[in-house]
């Protein structure tokens, strides 16, 4: 409670020094009092607090609770789905992994040193047990069906990249030809490829998460992927040079955090109305560690200069304004000029010149069907 406080009262000096951070309504939707603590939407807040050009950061969970919440990874699911060849890089140097269903071995470009493990993956957990040492564990992040991430237990973390899936046995997956919801898109092959991976769809190895996709509850990073918060790092400092400045007013969004929001809009609003403009539990695209709301989730947002330079500028650091105007029957959403999706450069500049939401790019709708 100390720290709120403290949080409060250094949010009102700034707010008497000024703060390009301060938009008021930023401010009153904070509504904390010692009883009731309400965060509405926002996680993560950001923004020049002391003018010194410098984005400063607060996480509003870990002010809120002051110390981090247990970790409540409860699947006790084993899947061995990751097979085929990869490469990594991290600071141990690069390794050439090979994963077959359980088994695999990896070798050290550096030192040709080879080793053969076994392992499991446990929702986000990856478990590999090497002989003669305890387990080592690793909290696993997908960006794609061709990259993940291991966030191993002694902090360090290791890039995955698919060289080669020529072990062909990718359990769970399925590859089926879907037909184009959009008769003004057509892919270059007309056909899209659709894979699931843990209860995580990808279409054309883009990880989507909408009202006909959801995510399982143990799909968790987390927080933002390390990717996703450089590359809104990168924008916000183009912005501030153009006079801008941009922060994260909610971005990460556990399946547990949307389910209190729903739930919570839903006794307000009814579920007709709410499913308008929230997501129900596992199919926010915030729990995807790679959306974000930027300054202000209101349609006061609209026709800001900051909406402005997003809407021109987020393609070129690989985001896209998620659900556009005048396209609510395609996304499911309404407009939200303040929603980004992050899809790495060149997917993001090929989505903004061809004009489409996502859903009509990747050929999918988003309704819900229960
Ligand atoms: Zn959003």
């Amino acid at each position: 409670m100390k720290i709120l406080k403290a949080f409060i009262s250094f949010t009102t000096a700034a707010a008497m020094l000024n703060s390009p951070f301060l938009a008021d309504t930023a401010i009153s939707s904070l509504a904390l009092t010692d009883s009731d603590i309400a965060i509405g939407e926002s996680n993560t807040v950001r923004g020049d607090l002391n003018g010194d050009g410098k984005l400063d950061i607060f996480d509003l969970p870990i002010m809120r609770h002051s110390q981090p919440a247990p970790q409540t990874h409860t699947s006790t699911t084993i899947t061995n789905i990751l097979t085929g060849q990869w490469k990594t890089e991290g600071s141990i140097g690069i390794r050439d992994f090979t994963f077959n269903n359980g088994t695999g071995t990896f070798i050290m470009e550096d030192t040709g040193f080879q080793q053969d493990f076994t392992y499991t993956v446990q929702g986000v957990s990856f478990i590999m047990n090497i002989p003669y040492t305890l387990p080592l564990t690793a909290v696993m992040t997908w960006t794609d069906s061709a990259h993940f991430s291991l966030k191993w237990n002694d902090g360090t973390l290791e890039h995955f990249t698919l060289v080669s899936d020529n072990s062909a046995n990718r359990q769970q997956n399925t590859t089926t030809q879907h037909s184009i919801s959009n008769s003004q898109y057509s892919s270059p092959t007309g056909q899209h490829t659709i894979q699931n991976i843990n209860g995580v769809t990808y279409i054309d190895g883009i990880l989507v998460a909408n009202k006909t996709y959801s995510l399982p509850a143990t799909y968790n990073p987390n927080g933002l992927l390390p990717e996703v918060d450089a590359a809104f790092m990168e924008m916000a400092r183009a912005a501030w040079n153009d006079g801008i400045s941009l922060w994260i007013c909610s971005g990460f969004r556990s399946y547990e955090y949307q389910k209190t929001l729903y739930n919570g809009y839903v006794s307000m609003y009814g579920k007709d109305a709410t499913d308008t403009f929230s997501a129900r539990p596992g199919h926010s695209e915030h729990q995807t560690g790679m959306a974000m709301d930027i300054i202000e989730a209101s349609s006061a947002f609209e026709g800001t200069p900051a909406a402005i330079w997003l809407a021109e500028n987020c393609y070129k650091y690989g985001f896209i304004i998620r659900y556009p105007k005048g396209k609510e029957n395609i996304t499911g959403y309404k407009y939200e000029p303040w929603h980004i999706r992050y899809l790495g450069k060149d997917t993001a500049l090929a989505v903004y010149n061809s004009g489409l939401t996502l859903e009509e790019y990747l050929g999918i709708d988003s309704v819900y069907n229960y």
